[in-house]
């Protein structure tokens, strides 16, 4: 049997400007951007994707995607292989300059976590703190983390 990859969700980075009790991958402001895959090895990597399906639904996220300051440039290249591309960001930091790029770099619409979604803004400050403050269940890294994962 053989499988085909129709969505695929890459946590571009572990940064975030954020710090989320609930992040499944630890994303945080600081997080290290060491172990990121670098622009040459992403276009790679959609190359290897578009073989395999271009017809693709690709989630760019993170972490924070917004950080990276390639994204719009990764988004076009997702949108020259013919992919749908969706920015998966918290919505933080967009902005109508943001907003513009995303439209000009062919970006298709914006996946928001649940977390913006939370009903009561007390809960989601609880939930989701800006910078440096840490949730409670949550502790802080003492040290920045160099591994970026990657779902599919
Ligand atoms: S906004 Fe998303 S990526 Fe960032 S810390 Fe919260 S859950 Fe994690």
């Amino acid at each position: 049997m053989t499988y085909k990859a129709y969505a695929v969700s890459w946590n571009l980075t572990q940064r975030c400007n954020l710090f989320c009790a609930h992040c499944y991958i630890s994303a945080a402001p600081g997080a290290s951007a060491a172990g990121e895959l670098s622009t040459d090895e992403c276009r790679r990597v959609m190359a290897d994707i578009a073989r395999v399906n271009p017809g693709t639904f690709l989630i760019l996220t993170g972490g924070e995607p917004l950080l990276r300051p390639d994204i719009f440039e990764l988004a076009a290249e997702g949108r020259e292989h013919g992919f749908t591309v969706v920015l998966g960001t918290n919505g933080v930091l967009l902005r109508p300059k943001q907003a513009r790029l995303m439209k000009t770099h062919g970006v298709q619409g914006r996946r928001s976590p649940s977390t913006r979604s939370t009903p009561r803004a007390t809960t989601r400050s609880a939930i989701c703190p800006a910078p440096g403050a840490a949730p409670s269940g949550r502790p802080r890294r003492s040290g920045p983390r160099t591994s970026t994962s990657r779902s599919t």
